[in-house]
């Protein structure tokens, strides 16, 4: 059904675009893994429509194809705009309101309650991804005044950012919990926090999870400066970090992007989780069915920083060339995986004590042994996925089989790098299983006669432990 397995995944943002059943097979058909969908934007009963589009499509295909809910956070927005001739011009003074009136060049209104408490005098406002910058001057009893920094057109809704502003909100708003009780009804795979500032917001929102009966895994979006700061407590409450360049473009200076994408990308691989590097990989794509040269680049150079997946936004929610946009991004990942040996083969320093120290090594083992002998596949069982994570990060070569009887996982790895998962549940001795799985992949097309695989599992294999056992086989 996939005509081809790249290692680097790929995300794609749901919106009018693609969300017909039609369309959605077409862009699995280009590649995409996971689809997201933003609860910035729809209603539930247009997302529940997506979700259903989506389960069937794997039903149908036999496909693994993963849903990320995307929460909204507390973003801050402009509200509506009364006219398409509101512009600001520099030097000019503006006065902010959270009273729900149309925004005019002389009086703007933000969709945010605390806006008032919150900002102080001297606080930069970046309305519009930045492109437009006021300055605040004066914080009054229900307004502030600020001066335009940077001028241009007001328009509808445009997101806001405060990036020198203590925000009171707590990262899951109101409308987020609504959002979550939806996703979790609804059994999305992954959930997206926006705007995380702390540990305790991710903790937060798993013990939620945890008390709605649910194990889905959640994905810390790293956009605002507090979350670089604790980056590492943040990586370690969360089971994966979305480099959320969007929001973190305007929230920290620009030019230091780059340096954080890497340094993530690198911390993430170190505790086993997977990174998402997100947002304007294809922009110029939202009109234009080819790429930029520097988007290409960014692509290619996201795959080398050790990006597990790449995310595309407004290019398949609202773009003209939604298909061809994930056919570009494949391609280029291909190039990449196929020609630069350097993304492969990594080295981790295990921690001694570290409680899974001895299956680390082993899988540790496992990776270095399928290195030595040009294997063809490294082959995992698991029931927690743990095993997934952890082939995957040491960026095997070897393509990587994780046989499972949790039904959770199938769709939930999809958005790990490299990992290919299949639903396996006789797990009566180990001799049995490996003959069998090998079998099962040489069936599917995966292996062939002469192939090395190396089989990862825990024996004995009905009591379903950690891995603690490499077999090598030639097929
Ligand atoms: P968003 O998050 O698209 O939900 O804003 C991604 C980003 O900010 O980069
Ligand atoms: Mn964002």
């Amino acid at each position: 059904m996939k005509p081809f397995f790249n290692k680097t995944k790929v995300i794609a943002t749901v919106g009018p675009a693609i969300n017909t059943k039609e369309k959605l097979l077409e862009m699995v058909q280009a590649g995409t893994d996971v689809f997201r969908l933003n609860f910035s934007h729809g209603s539930h009963e247009e997302h529940k429509k997506v979700i259903q589009f989506i389960r069937e499509l794997n039903k149908e295909h036999n496909l693994n194809i993963c849903i990320l809910q995307d929460l909204q956070g507390p973003k801050i927005r402009l509200g509506e705009v009364a006219s398409d001739q509101e512009f600001l011009k520099p030097g000019k003074k503006v006065t902010i309101t959270t009273q729900p009136v149309k925004s005019t060049a002389k009086k703007i209104s933000t969709t945010y309650k605390a806006f008032i408490n919150d900002v102080k005098p001297d606080d930069p406002i970046l309305i519009d991804d930045g492109k437009i910058e006021l300055k605040v001057l004066e914080v009054k009893d229900k307004e502030v005044v600020a001066e335009v920094i940077y001028g241009g057109q007001l328009k509808s809704k445009k997101g806001i950012n405060l990036p020198s502003t203590n925000i009171s909100s707590p990262s899951l708003t109101e409308k987020d919990t609504k959002d979550l009780m939806f996703g979790l009804e609804e059994e999305v795979d992954w959930i997206a926090l926006s705007f995380v500032r702390s540990p305790i917001d991710v903790l937060l929102l798993k013990h939620i999870i945890k008390q709605q009966g649910k194990e889905t895994k959640v994905i810390a979006k790293v956009e605002k400066p507090e979350a670089i700061e604790q980056i590492d407590a943040i990586i370690e409450a969360s089971d994966a970090i979305m480099v959320a360049r969007g929001d973190l473009g305007v929230e920290v200076k620009i030019e230091e992007v780059p340096l954080i994408q890497k340094l993530i990308a690198q911390k993430c691989r170190h505790a086993g989780k997977p990174v998402v590097v997100a947002t304007q990989m294809l922009e110029s794509m939202i009109d234009n069915p080819r790429p930029t040269r520097a988007e290409t680049n960014d692509i290619a150079n996201a795959v080398m920083d050790g990006a597990d997946t790449l995310m595309l936004s407004g290019e398949t929610a609202v773009g003209k060339y939604p298909i061809e946009t994930v056919r570009t991004m494949n391609e280029t990942i291909r190039i990449m995986e196929q020609k630069s040996e350097s993304i492969y083969h990594k080295k981790e320093v295990l921690h001694r004590k570290s409680p899974t120290y001895y299956n680390d090594s082993i899988i540790a083992a496992a990776c270095v042994l399928a290195q030595d002998t040009h294997a063809k596949g490294i082959v995992g069982m698991t029931q927690s996925g743990y095993t997934a994570f952890q082939v995957a990060r040491f960026r095997p070569k070897a393509n990587i089989f994780i046989f499972t009887a949790n039904r959770k996982l199938l769709n939930r790895l999809s958005l790990v790098w490299g990992v290919r998962a299949f639903y396996y549940d006789k797990f009566t001795s180990t001799d049995d299983t490996f003959d069998e799985v090998l079998n099962l992949l040489q069936t599917k097309g995966h292996l062939n006669k002469g192939d090395i695989c190396i089989n990862l599992a825990s024996m004995p294999i009905a009591k379903r432990q950690r891995t603690n056992t490499i077999k090598m086989s030639q097929i």
